[in-house]
C-alpha cells in the first residue's frame, strides 16, 4: 500500500466544498454520472478508431445503494495507477482548488459544473475509486481518501474493465441513500444521457385471468433512467409532428398540446442544439416561466435560462443544449460573453423567421393561431428591437368582426376613413367588446372599423406602436361621441340657436354635481347619435391607469368622464326644450343622463333601481 499527500494545497478545500452549495448538494451525483458517461464515450472512440480490439460488451452505467454507500459503476477506459495519481491528485484537486479560489463568494454559479470528481466530498466522509484500465496488464487499483489531504493507493482485485466510485455517505446526507431521493436527481439530471443508465430493478404487475382464477403476474426488470431518445439530437428531417408532440408530453406531462415547435441546430460559430415549443399560452404570463430545460451534452443543467434566452423567449418551452454555453460562471458573467449574446440573437432570429415562415405559408392557420400567440409577439416586440423589426411584418391587429391585418394592410384600409385634420390616421379600438357595444354601433355607422385590443399587454403595445407607427394614434372607442373620435374640419349645422343650447346647458348644469363633477360640454352631433353620451377621454384615461399601475390601487384617482349633449337630438331639441315646468325639464335631464351612463356601464345597484322608476314616468 501507498500513502500520498496530495500534492497542492489543498488544507482548506474540503471545508469549503462541504460548505459550497449545500443547497445544492445534489449535483455530485450529475457530477459523477457525467465522468462515467465520458469515461465510455472514451472508450467508445478509442474502438472506433481500432485502438481496442473485440466487442466492448455491456457498457450500462449502474447507480447501487448499499448500506451507507453510494456506487456509480462504469464499464469506460478505467484508469491506471499512474492516470490516478494524474487525474485524481493533481488534476482534479488542482483545478477543485482553482475553482473554488475563483468562486467561493458567489453562490449563484450556473450548474456549478466544474466541481467534477470532488463534488463527491460534499456528501461523503470517504471516497473509493477502484479502477481498471482498458490496458492490458494494468492492474487495477484502489485510491481511498477521507476528505483530507492525504490518500491511499493499492492493488485491488477487481477484474472488469472501469471505474467504481464508492461514496460513504456522511451522517447529514444520508437522504443520499434514500431510493426515491436518488431515483428523483438521475429522473432529472440523467433522462437523455447517451450511455443506459440503471438503477437497480422494477417490478411491474399485470393481472391475468378472470373472476377467481384471476392473478397477479409480477415482472421484474432493470430499472432503466434514460429510455427516451434526445430527440433534439436527431435530424428534424427524420422526425414526424407526432414524434415532436409526444416529446413534448414527455417533457410537460398533462400539459396542453404545443402550437408548433422550432427544431435548433447549428455547429458555428457555436454549437447548439434544441427543440423549443410555443405552449398555448393564456392570458397569463407568469406562471408559464421557466419551462426551457439547459442542457450540456445531454446533461441536464438548468432551468433557468434567463441570461441565455430573451426574457420574453422564457414564454416558451423545450430544450436548449449547447456546450458552448459555460457553465461554471455566475450568472452576470454570462450575459457578458460573446458566445451567449450570440447564442441569444441566433434563437431569437430563428424564433422571428420560423413565424415569418409561418405566416407566408398558411395565413389562414396563422390566423386562427394568432390568438394564442399574440401575447408572446407583442410582449418580443415590446422587449427587443430586433425582433421587432422582423415582426412589424407578421404582426396583426384584430378587428372586432374577427378579420386580421398587418399593421401595413389595416393602415391601407383605413387610411382614407379615418385621418383626422392634423394627417393622424387614427385606429379605434375597443378592449371590452361587451361594454362598448354601443359605441361600436356608432363607429361602424360612421363607416370606422374597431379593433379588438384586449389581451393583458395591448396597453404597451398601443403606447409603443403609437411611437413606432409615427401617423398612427389609437383612441378608444368610448373615449369621445363619434363624431369627434376622428376630427375633421367639418362641423354640423346645429338646430337649436345659440340661445336655445344656453337654456339646454342651464338645465342639465343644475343637475350634475357642481364641483368635481363631470366636464360639460354642448355638440350639434348627428340626430342619430345619442342625446347625452357620457365618454372617458383617451389621454385622462391613460394617465388614471398608469397611476393605477404605479399605486397597485392604492390611492385611486377619481373616475374621470365627459358629459356631451347632443344638441340636435331630438329628445334635446325638441322634447326637452318644450316642456313645461322646472322640475320636470330637469327630471327628464337626469333621466337622459342616466341612459347614457348606462350606456357606459356607470348605473350600479340602488342607482339603477332608481332609474327605472324614473324611467316609467316618460314612457307613452
Ligand atoms: P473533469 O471531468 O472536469 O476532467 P474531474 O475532477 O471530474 O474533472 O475528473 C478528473 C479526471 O479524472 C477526468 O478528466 C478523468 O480523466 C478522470 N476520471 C474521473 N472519473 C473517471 C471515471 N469514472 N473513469 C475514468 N476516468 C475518470
Amino acid at each position: 500500500m501507498a500513502k500520498g499527500q496530495i500534492s497542492v494545497q489543498t488544507e482548506n478545500i474540503f471545508p469549503i466544498i462541504k460548505k459550497f452549495l449545500y443547497s445544492d448538494q445534489e449535483i455530485f451525483l450529475r457530477e459523477l454520472v457525467s465522468n462515467a458517461i465520458d469515461a465510455t464515450t472514451k472508450l467508445k472512440t478509442l474502438s472506433s478508431k481500432g485502438e481496442i480490439k473485440g466487442d466492448l460488451g455491456d457498457l450500462t452505467i449502474d447507480i447501487i445503494i448499499g448500506d451507507d454507500t453510494l456506487t456509480i459503476r462504469d464499464r469506460g477506459i478505467g484508469m491506471t495507477e499512474e492516470e490516478v495519481m494524474k487525474y485524481l491528485n493533481q488534476v482534479a484537486f488542482s483545478s477543485a482548488e482553482e475553482f473554488l479560489e475563483k468562486y467561493k463568494d458567489d453562490a449563484n454559479i450556473i450548474g456549478h459544473f466544474g466541481l467534477g470528481f470532488y463534488s463527491a466530498f460534499m456528501v461523503a466522509d470517504k471516497v473509493e475509486v477502484v479502477t481498471k484500465s482498458y490496458k492490458k496488464k494494468s492492474p487495477a487499483v484502489i485510491w481511498s481518501c477521507t476528505g483530507d489531504p492525504e490518500f491511499e493507493i493499492d492493488k485491488a482485485d477487481k477484474k472488469e474493465r472501469g471505474t467504481d466510485i464508492i461514496l460513504y455517505i456522511s451522517e447529514d446526507s444520508k437522504d443520499f441513500l434514500k431510493k426515491s431521493r436518488i431515483e428523483e436527481l438521475l429522473q432529472k439530471y440523467c433522462k437523455f444521457l447517451p450511455f443506459p443508465i440503471r438503477f437497480g430493478t422494477k417490478t411491474e404487475s399485470t393481472w391475468e385471468g378472470e373472476g377467481d382464477d384471476r392473478k397477479e403476474i409480477k415482472t421484474e426488470s432493470d430499472n432503466i433512467i434514460n429510455h427516451k431518445e434526445p430527440l433534439w439530437k436527431k435530424k428534424p428531417s427524420d422526425l414526424t409532428d407526432e414524434d415532436y408532440k409526444n416529446f413534448y408530453n414527455h417533457l410537460y406531462p398533462h400539459s396542453m398540446p404545443p402550437l408548433f415547435w422550432i427544431h435548433l441546430n447549428i455547429d458555428y460559430p457555436f454549437n447548439l442544439t434544441g427543440i423549443l415549443y410555443f405552449p398555448k399560452v393564456n392570458n397569463s404570463i407568469e406562471v408559464q416561466k421557466n419551462k426551457i430545460q439547459l442542457y450540456s451534452n445531454q446533461v441536464y443543467v438548468t432551468d433557468n435560462v434567463s441570461e441565455i434566452v430573451p426574457e420574453f423567449l422564457t414564454l416558451l418551452h423545450g430544450v436548449i443544449d449547447s456546450p458552448d454555453i459555460p457553465l461554471n460562471v455566475s450568472r452576470s458573467y454570462l450575459q457578458s460573453d460573446s458566445n451567449v449574446k450570440k447564442i441569444t440573437s441566433y434563437i431569437t432570429k430563428k424564433v422571428a423567421e420560423k413565424l415569418s415562415s409561418l405566416f407566408k405559408e398558411d395565413r389562414k392557420e396563422y390566423e386562427e393561431k394568432w390568438g394564442e400567440i399574440s401575447v408572446f409577439v407583442k410582449y418580443g416586440m415590446l422587449s427587443e428591437e430586433k425582433f421587432y423589426e422582423k415582426a412589424e411584418k407578421f404582426a396583426l391587429l384584430k378587428n372586432i368582426d374577427g378579420e386580421h391585418f398587418t399593421f401595413e394592410e389595416y393602415n391601407e384600409k383605413i387610411k382614407e376613413t379615418q385621418k383626422d385634420k392634423h394627417d393622424k390616421v387614427i385606429h379605434l379600438y375597443t378592449n371590452a367588446k361587451k361594454e362598448h357595444h354601443s359605441f361600436i354601433e356608432s363607429a361602424k355607422d360612421s363607416g370606422y372599423d374597431v379593433l379588438e385590443m384586449d389581451t393583458i399587454i395591448d396597453n404597451h403595445f398601443i403606447q409603443h406602436l403609437e411611437q413606432k407607427l409615427t401617423e398612427a394614434t389609437f383612441v378608444r372607442v368610448d373615449s369621445d361621441t363619434v363624431d369627434n373620435l376622428v376630427q375633421k374640419d367639418e362641423t354640423r349645422e346645429s338646430v337649436l340657436s345659440d340661445k336655445e343650447k344656453e337654456r339646454v346647458e342651464g338645465i342639465f348644469k343644475s343637475i350634475l354635481p357642481e364641483a368635481g363633477g363631470p366636464n360639460l360640454e354642448m355638440k350639434a352631433l348627428s340626430p342619430n347619435d345619442y342625446p347625452v353620451i357620457v365618454t372617458k377621454p383617451e389621454f385622462m384615461r391613460r394617465m388614471q391607469e398608469m397611476q393605477q399601475f404605479q399605486n397597485m390601487g392604492k390611492g385611486e384617482m377619481p373616475e374621470f368622464f365627459n358629459v356631451v349633449i347632443n344638441t340636435n337630438h331630438p329628445m334635446v331639441a325638441e322634447k326637452l326644450i318644450k316642456m313645461k315646468g322646472k322640475e320636470r325639464k330637469e327630471k327628464f335631464a337626469s333621466y337622459l343622463y342616466d341612459l347614457a351612463r348606462l350606456n357606459q356601464g356607470m348605473l350600479k345597484g340602488e342607482e339603477m333601481s332608481k332609474f327605472i322608476k324614473k324611467s316609467l314616468e316618460f314612457v307613452g
